[in-house]
């Protein structure tokens, strides 16, 4: 077994602290990785804090994870000592039904999430990346694009993937006006793709504070969601809008802005149910969907775009011990656009 130091969070109440755990030997077919960087998603918070049901604990957060191989197993094909190396949300999936077919692993019922799941091979919970290594499966691990600044690279991973994978699925591009709904870790991603598959972008912000940056990011226009007038003026025009926000809010008011046949695509995960004015659908032919991260070919290909395009992350690079500062930040819509951990 491998000793490894991470943080975990011992109670839905408790702040993280250090806590010491041991990671699987390299089998033939998995890669060990040294963690340079590990971002902070709003869903490690919504998880370290049980917001979702289902946390055990101890749990070690962290799901954006870019670091360096530091030993192969015998089998491996596509990593060698020495590279850098990427793991996102999962690390496992059944690889035989329908999803796992089709590359799109987040869907098997049987995956296996880099933190909080039962893991595959040993039955114990999987440790996500606030840690100093980990040890995955090598067809669950990512090329870094060379040239990529690796603490920026590191939110690709989930925050980059989910908002990418929805933007392609809905084949967003040239010619329509896509919403984004929250500057945040996910919102800024989504801000960034939109633009670069070449859509007309509109941000909606409930931070005054974040115009400028919005637009800097790439967003066309910069709508502050509490003002109604402003909102109303974008009624029944967007094709697709994506909503990144973690609490619960009112969807409908997004619906009301969808043109015929449009799509608001939740990726954003509150913990609570919310209610939906069904005429905002009926009215338009209207459709509300979720997305779930993206699989891992679909990841890599994200990946690729990012290292033809130099797209990263903005982030906040913090060290392990301000951890929890960091997340009561997140929690108060203050972060300028990611923090990234330097493990
Ligand atoms: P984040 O960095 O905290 O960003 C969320 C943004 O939402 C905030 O910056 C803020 O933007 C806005 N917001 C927050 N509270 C709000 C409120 N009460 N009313 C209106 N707007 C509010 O979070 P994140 O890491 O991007 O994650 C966002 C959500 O996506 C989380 O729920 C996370 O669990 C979920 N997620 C889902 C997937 C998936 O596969 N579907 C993957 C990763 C994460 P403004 O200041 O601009 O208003
Ligand atoms: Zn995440």
């Amino acid at each position: 077994m491998i000793p490894t130091h991470g943080y975990a969070a011992f109670s839905a109440t408790a702040p993280l602290a250090p806590f010491k755990f041991e990671r699987r030997e390299v089998g033939p077919k998995d890669i060990h990785i040294e963690i340079l960087f590990c971002g902070v998603c709003h869903s490690d918070i919504h998880q370290a804090r049980n917001e979702w049901d289902g946390t055990q604990f101890p749990v070690v957060p962290g799901h954006e994870i870019v670091g360096r191989v530091v030993k192969v197993g015998r089998d491996v094909k596509k990593f060698k000592e020495g590279d850098s190396a990427a793991v996102g949300c999962l690390v496992d999936s059944c690889g035989h039904c329908d999803h796992c077919r089709e590359d799109q692993e987040q869907y098997c019922p049987n995956k296996t999430f880099t933190y909080n799941s039962p893991d595959s091979q040993t039955g114990a919970m999987t440790y996500g990346g606030y840690s100093s290594n980990i040890v995955v499966k090598e067809d669950f691990a990512l090329k870094v694009p060379k040239g990529l600044d690796l603490a920026g690279t590191a939110p690709l991973l989930c925050a980059g993937i989910t908002t990418y994978s929805p933007l392609r699925h809905w084949k967003v591009g040239k010619g329509q006006k896509v919403g984004v709904v929250g500057l945040g870790g996910l919102g800024h991603m989504g801000v960034k793709f939109a633009n670069a598959l070449g859509a007309h972008v509109v941000l909606f912000t409930t931070s005054p504070n974040k115009v400028k940056d919005g637009l800097a990011l790439g967003a066309h226009e910069v709508v502050i969601s509490k003002n109604e007038d402003e909102m109303k003026k974008h009624a029944g025009s967007f094709h697709f809008i994506l909503n990144t926000v973690s609490a619960p809010i009112d969807v409908s008011t997004y619906l009301n802005l969808l043109r015929r046949d449009g799509t608001v695509c939740q990726v954003g995960a509150p913990p609570t149910p919310v209610p939906v004015q069904l005429f905002s659908l009926i009215f338009c032919r209207g459709s509300l969907a979720g997305s779930l991260i993206g699989g891992i070919r679909e990841t890599q290909e994200m990946l690729d775009f990012c290292g033809e395009r130099n797209i990263t992350s903005e982030i906040e690079l913090i060290k392990i011990n301000q951890i929890n500062e960091a997340f009561e930040r997140v929690l108060k819509s203050d972060v300028k656009y990611r923090f990234v951990i330097g493990m």
